[in-house]
């Protein structure tokens, strides 16, 4: 049984736990911003009021987390219209999934999602779970995505690759016969409904407070403001937050955002959240995509994962790579991606050869 998301809202006031460490009051909360709000939501929905039958008629909203309360195709819609704002590119990560399949079966009608082996190096983080078409769980991972074997989950903290070369190594021996391979790398961001930047709604949750998404990265980056943007290099296993051995994980994340130089004098130049967070998913995306394609010593993480099952194989099997950031959203809606980059490996260069253009041109915005 459903309930309407204002019954739900209404009942979250009587959520007495104590507060998360993570979760960061919502100052914009005031009854003032609570009016206007509403206000401008209302006139969003007679805007989109007529959209809204033809939308649902073309089934655009297909393999949804969200309600089924009326009027929740607005909302999605509108959510997109907020997101962008961020991100000016961001699409459904429904519509994403449903290009990725697209694309790769023109590359060969032989290619279908049931025989390309999906690689993902999203975050450990619950909200990045599957999405079930008759569950109603809080993952916002599309089904469109899903549709394709696996995922090997390549991942860890804030989607960085840390299963590393063993991982990919692995991930590729399972390959299929005849069928291809698919690396999706995405850090993740959350961006509520009115816009705030680094932080999202959840499930269960008191409504006032948001959680800072991803919480790794927003750990990571407040690591880099303290130590301030000449401060010294981190150190693992270090002191304070880098003390304890087992977060292995996080120290990479600081440290990705460290290493680059632009973006480490970026966060530690504003005290604007949203701007920190977006600087440092970034560059932990950017790190990301370097240390699986770009040589290191000679040969990059995923060429020597390559190399050593394939180089004796004919013809050597296809693999397609895609990194981007993947937007979390308050639950109950469905998740965007900004994709960063399409491209497919070229075995006798060793070097992925980007697609980024072609792919974008069949992207569906809503
Ligand atoms: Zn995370």
């Amino acid at each position: 049984m459903r309930y309407s998301r204002q019954y739900l809202d209404s009942l979250k006031q009587y959520d007495t736990r104590p507060t998360n460490p993570i979760i960061v009051k919502n100052y914009l909360h005031t009854e003032e911003y609570r009016k206007k709000l509403i206000f401008e939501q209302q006139l969003l929905e007679e805007r989109v009021q007529a959209a809204r039958a033809e939308l649902e008629e073309t089934n655009l909203m297909h393999g949804s987390s969200m309600t089924t309360d009326s009027g929740s195709v607005s909302q999605q819609l509108d959510y997109g219209n907020v997101i962008r704002q961020t991100y000016p590119n961001a699409v459904t990560a429904e519509n994403f999934g449903a290009r990725l399949q697209s694309y790769i079966q023109s590359d060969s009608p032989t290619f279908t999602p049931d025989n390309v082996l999906l690689a993902a190096s999203i975050c450990s983080d619950d909200v990045n779970g599957p999405v079930f078409g008759n569950i109603n769980n809080l993952g916002q991972m599309p089904q469109s995505l899903q549709a394709f074997l696996g995922p090997f989950m390549a991942g860890g903290l804030d989607g960085y690759p840390h299963a590393g070369t063993t991982g990919l190594l692995a991930y590729a021996s399972h390959i299929t016969s005849g069928g291809a391979l698919l690396i999706y790398i995405a850090p993740h961001i959350g961006i509520t409904r009115d816009g705030q930047v680094g932080y999202m709604r959840r499930r269960g949750q008191n409504y006032n407070d948001l959680s800072a998404t991803c919480g790794a990265a927003a750990a990571a980056a407040s690591w880099i403001v303290t130590n301030g943007v000449s401060g010294p290099a981190p150190v693992f296993p270090g002191t304070g937050l880098l003390a304890n051995p087992s977060d292995y994980q996080f120290y990479t994340l600081v440290k990705a955002i460290y290493d680059d130089a632009a973006a480490r004098a970026a966060i530690c130049a504003t005290s604007d959240f949203g701007q920190q967070m977006i600087l440092a998913t970034e560059a932990i995306r950017n790190a990301a995509y370097n240390i699986v394609t770009s040589p290191v010593g000679g040969t990059s993480t995923f060429k020597l994962a390559y190399d050593t099952l394939f180089s004796t194989t004919s013809p050597q099997p296809a693999v397609f790579l895609t990194t981007g950031t993947f937007i979390n959203v308050d639950d109950g809606y469905k998740a965007y991606v900004n994709v960063a980059n399409f491209q497919q490996y070229n075995p006798t260069t060793g070097l992925f050869v980007d697609y980024t253009s072609q792919f974008n041109e069949g992207l569906q915005l809503n």
